[in-house]
């Protein structure tokens, strides 16, 4: 799998391994009964431990083995080191230190909702008389930056369980249950980390960057946007026939903050556990 194809950071030709584990790698055992009926039960593929339900099964690895620790010398982890610092805006002052880089294992239904909606995205592009190419060729993918708080040790110790805190810890909220979005102003993503950063408003030190893939669709410009209501301070209306909006422009990117309306479009891939050294 090549991920993102192309992006606003430029980065080509990511390669990430197949997506491996947790939730692919399911291992099915079958007892036969004699002489009839046969009953299956499963083992989760990375702990051993059997479930009677594909379900209940399914339901354990998401909360067990949501995410795993990248090694240092993993290619990933150098990659993902690179975009997170290089989007960074005062990259020249070392403000942030990162702890860990982990990989979220998402489950299969959570890929499929996001293909299902690259491909929506590309029909619509399609039948569009006024064809845009990127839309209709990938649904228009860019990666992006959320950041998010974090009050548990994820990912410390080897630990890839998500934490019971919800919805108090940002960051396994959103691996668990997917982002949240209002439908007037959507999900708020950023083309730089040091945004991404500035947007969370909080004070933690110790926070979650996720790195994300995102089928961005049709874009409207902010200028474009007819405003409705001052929605913290955004103004957005939702965009009719778009799927998200770009509402400012910064040093790297004209879509430097895109909202993106329907949460299945955003898909988290890494994250990036860093600790901010100044305010
Ligand atoms: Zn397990
Ligand atoms: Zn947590």
């Amino acid at each position: 799998m090549i991920l993102p194809r192309r992006t606003s950071l430029q980065f080509p030709n990511w390669e990430v391994r197949a997506v491996p584990s947790a939730h692919s790698g399911m291992l099915f055992m079958e007892t036969l009964g004699y002489p009839l009926p046969r009953t299956t039960i499963c083992a989760c593929s990375e702990c051993g431990e059997v479930f009677p339900k594909i379900e209940s099964m399914e339901h354990h690895q998401m909360v067990k083995h949501a995410v795993s620790e990248l090694a240092p010398d993993d290619s990933s982890r150098n990659i993902v080191e690179i975009i997170f610092k290089s989007s960074w805006l005062k990259k020249d002052n070392p403000i942030c230190k990162i702890e860990r880089i982990l990989k979220v294992h998402n489950t299969r239904r959570t890929v499929q909702r996001f293909e299902d909606y690259r491909d929506a995205v590309k029909i619509r592009a399609n039948n569009n008389a006024k064809k845009n190419a990127r839309c209709a060729a990938d649904g228009n993918e860019l990666l992006r930056f959320y950041c998010a708080t974090l009050n548990c040790s994820l990912g410390a110790r080897g630990s890839s369980s998500l934490c019971g805190s919800l919805p108090g810890c940002g960051v396994c909220t959103i691996i668990r249950h997917g982002f949240q979005s209002s439908k007037v102003s959507g999900v708020r993503t950023t083309a730089s980390s040091g945004r991404a950063h500035d947007c969370l408003g909080c004070k933690d030190a110790r926070r979650a960057m996720l790195v994300c893939r995102v089928i961005a669709g049709r874009v409207k410009h902010a200028t474009d946007v007819v405003t409705t209501e001052e929605d913290d301070g955004v103004g957005l209306s939702n965009g009719g026939s778009y799927d998200s909006v770009a509402s400012y422009g910064g040093i790297y990117s004209n879509l430097e903050e895109l909202y993106v309306f329907n949460p299945r479009a955003i898909l988290p891939c890494f994250v990036v556990i860093y600790k901010a050294l100044e305010s």
